[in-house]
Formats: C-alpha cells, structure tokens, sequence
C-alpha cells in the first residue's frame, strides 16, 4: 500500500491480530464470515482462539453468513469528540447491534440518509465499504 492510499482515509483503520485477520481478509473479498464450532453448532463472535463452550480449538472454522439480519438495538450519533475531526461531516449517524439471521449480533453502521429511518426489527443487509486497498469495512443498510 502506498502512504498516499494509507493516508487518503482519515479515520480509524483496524489493527489486525492473528486472531482477528482472517475476520478482515474476509471482509477484503467481501465476505462475512464468522467462528464456528462444528462440535457445539455455535456462532462465535468476536474471534476468539478456542470456543468458549466446548473449550477446544480443533472444531473452529471460518464460516460464511448471508449478511442478512435486523436492527436488534442502535444508538445515534450526534456528537463526536474526535481530534482529526474526520467524523464529523458524518453526523449524525446511526451504530446498530445488528442481530444476524445465523444467531450472533455484530455492532456496525447503519447507512442511511436520516437517523429517523431506522427502527428496532428492521431487515438490514450487510455492504463493504472499500476504504483503503488493504480494508473493506463491514456495513449495512436497510433492505
Ligand atoms: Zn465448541
């Protein structure tokens, strides 16, 4: 990655560990993908290095979601305490848990033109947002 492309996007980027890269990867070419135990068929989220119920690390693959779910909870943003100021022609905006329709809740954005549009339960469908050559960024809209 050039510096121009890593600096081009002026907010936070995520710092990948072992366990989270493969997350990012994913996300990379478009895919959400998620933890799960073949032995207890259970989501896990976030990544972690063995599944918290069964304890073992043999039975965890990266399986693919369909990126469809609804908003389970969401706050909105209206003010940003943010030096780079990098957010703040965003505002206001929408951050939703939203539940997936596999089972596990991720928090992410909610893009839409007016924080008035988003009500608990609705269908919302998850997008990349390619914000460096090396990032895509989870997000969803409403369906
Ligand atoms: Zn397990």
């Amino acid at each position: 990655m050039s510096r121009d492309q890593q600096t081009s996007y002026a907010k936070t980027l995520p710092e990948p560990t072992p366990l989270t890269k493969p997350f990012w990867d994913f996300c990379k070419g478009h895919e959400l993908r998620m933890q799960f135990c073949t032995q207890c068929l259970e989501w896990i989220w976030y990544p972690k290095a063995w599944c918290p119920n069964c304890g073992m690390r043999e039975h965890l693959e990266w399986r693919r979601l369909s990126g469809n779910g609804s908003v389970y909870s969401f706050t909105v943003i209206r003010q940003v305490i943010d030096n780079s100021q990098a957010f703040q022609s965003d505002i206001p905006f929408v951050i939703g848990l939203i539940e997936l329709d596999e089972g596990p809740r991720i928090y992410s954005n909610v893009s839409v033109t007016s924080p008035e549009q988003v009500k608990i339960g609705d269908r919302v469908s998850v997008y990349f947002e390619d914000v460096t050559t090396e990032f895509s960024l989870p997000k969803f809209k409403k369906d």
